[in-house]
């Protein structure tokens, strides 16, 4: 000032000095603005205006500290098949549905509660068990969803984690909720599901199987165990079922049907069914250079192997390298693969069939379309599991079902195999109604292949 005011008039410098104070007090004011904006950006989901999901992990945390006696849980909410609903109306539609969601998140009706948006169609709520009723939320919901949009019913997925351990973190207990969201996915008969602790250990329990899988592979920890197919009239075997089995140097014999459907879901499976069928082959050849005349045996080929554009060129590079007849290694393809895709399944068993394998359609019933299907695909035999039938009792529906699939099987000229035949009562059954082969711990449980070479042996 005192170098300004020797040049210009004080009045001069006075007012210089206030336009430029009141400049940066401005800009000042528009630095707090933007400053408030990007925290507004970063706090707030911007499509809907509530809480993000680390906003929401943050508001959980205050509202745990200010009603520390209370119990809360925390509500995963879904939209069911949104692709589709942005696919069918536009991501316009899309959007608004999402919006209109959190205002009805906004709308619920609760003493204290927060709740933001997790990622796309996904949103969470978490509020206090006291005075509220989740069930009724859950209700609220839905019924605003019908009138979401107006010519399509909007289905929501509902995952409930019940806080029973405050010292986990919030994203640890919305994983758990997720967990109860993720298993009812694809079940239309249930739009809620509560996370329990059976659910963590299962996940744990296939960290475990995922962590082992490739050294017990390389280690030689799979085996293949058969079970025997019997002529029911002669009672004669006529061929075996392989089946893969885990025994683990501590844990046992481990059965598939606790890693089969965890390499089915991370691929693994692939690389088994290979090396199922390379010991299959391998025992075949061993036994045709010993002399004998083996039946066949019918190997598992899950439904992702069907998804290989080399399957055939696999499978055929395998017996030829065994020099075996491909009649002698039968496929087992479960039904429900059949029902996923069934145009490239119809291809790909064609092309199988030429080859010479013979396709076995396993587990025939479990499935929906099958009946409609068996007029476009053409399969070597059908395997019927006798446990999808509800009933047991040969008397009544399940019988009748029973009874008429074979019929059926008769008139298109497919043989049929029953297994889980677990009794007499069962086996006399299906040789009344026509079966004559038959698979089942009545007649004998999967084996080792020592024992199963000894009963071709005795025979
Ligand atoms: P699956 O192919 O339907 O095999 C028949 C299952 O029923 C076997 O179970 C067998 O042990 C069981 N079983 C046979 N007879 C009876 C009976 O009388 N009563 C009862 N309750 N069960 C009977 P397992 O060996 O536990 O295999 C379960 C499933 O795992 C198999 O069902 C198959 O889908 C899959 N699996 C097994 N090994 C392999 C494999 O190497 N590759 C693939 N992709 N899947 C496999
Ligand atoms: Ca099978
Ligand atoms: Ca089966």
């Amino acid at each position: 000032r005192e170098l300004l005011e020797k040049v210009y008039s004080s009045q001069a410098v006075e007012q210089a000095l206030s336009i430029l104070v009141r400049g940066r007090s401005e800009e000042t004011e528009r630095f707090r603005c933007r400053q408030a904006e990007l925290r507004r950006k970063a706090d707030f989901d911007e499509l809907t205006g509530i809480y993000n999901r680390s906003t929401f992990y943050k508001k959980v945390v205050e509202l745990f500290k200010l009603y520390p006696k209370d119990n809360f849980v925390i509500i995963r909410l879904n939209v069911e098949r949104f692709k589709l609903i942005n696919d069918l109306f536009g991501e316009e539609t899309g959007d608004r549905l999402l919006r209109y969601i959190a205002e009805k998140l906004a709308d619920a009706q609760f003493e204290y509660s927060t709740y933001g948006r997790m990622h796309s169609d996904n949103f969470v709520i978490c509020f206090p068990l006291r005075g509220s009723n989740q069930m009724e939320f859950i209700g609220t919901i839905q019924q605003d969803m019908e009138q979401a949009l107006p010519s399509y019913k909007v289905a929501m997925t509902f995952g409930i984690y019940y806080v029973n351990n405050k010292n986990i973190s919030v994203s640890t207990m919305c994983d758990r909720a997720g967990l109860a969201l993720q298993q009812i996915k694809g079940n239309y008969m249930k739009s809620y599901n509560v996370y329990d602790e059976r659910m963590r250990r299962a996940i744990l329990q296939e960290q475990d199987i995922v962590n082992e899988m490739n050294s017990a592979l390389s280690g030689g920890q799979f085996r293949v165990y058969l079970q025997p197919k019997y002529d029911i009239v002669t009672e004669q075997i006529v061929g075996a079922e392989a089946l893969a089995r885990w025994i683990h140097p501590e844990k046992g014999l481990i059965s598939p049907a606790v890693f089969i459907p965890a390499f089915e879901r991370n691929g693994f499976i692939m690389e088994l069914d290979i090396y199922i069928w390379e010991i299959v082959c391998r025992l075949l050849r061993k036994w045709i250079d010993a002399g004998y005349d083996p039946q066949p045996i019918s190997v598992n080929v899950s439904r992702l192997d069907l998804y290989r554009t080399d399957l055939c060129d696999v499978l055929n590079n395998m017996v030829k390298k065994y020099n075996l007849d491909p009649g002698l290694l039968q496929l087992e393809l479960t039904e429900s693969a059949y029902t996923e895709n069934p145009q490239q399944i119809i291809e790909v068993t064609k092309q199988l069939q030429k080859m010479g394998f013979p396709i076995l359609m396993d587990d025939f019933g479990s499935g929906y379309s099958s009946l409609n299907m068996l007029k476009d695909i053409s399969v070597d035999v059908l395997k019927i599991d006798l446990h999808f039938l509800d009933s047991q009792d040969e008397s009544g529906r399940g019988g009748n079902i029973l009874n008429s699939v074979v019929r059926m099987a008769e008139c298109l000229k497919i043989p049929v195999i029953a297994e889980g035949v677990e009794t007499k009562q069962q086996a006399d059954f299906m040789r009344d109604i026509g079966c004559y082969c038959v698979q089942g711990y009545y007649y004998s449980k999967p084996i080792g292949v020592e024992e199963y070479e000894a009963l071709m042996n005795s025979i």
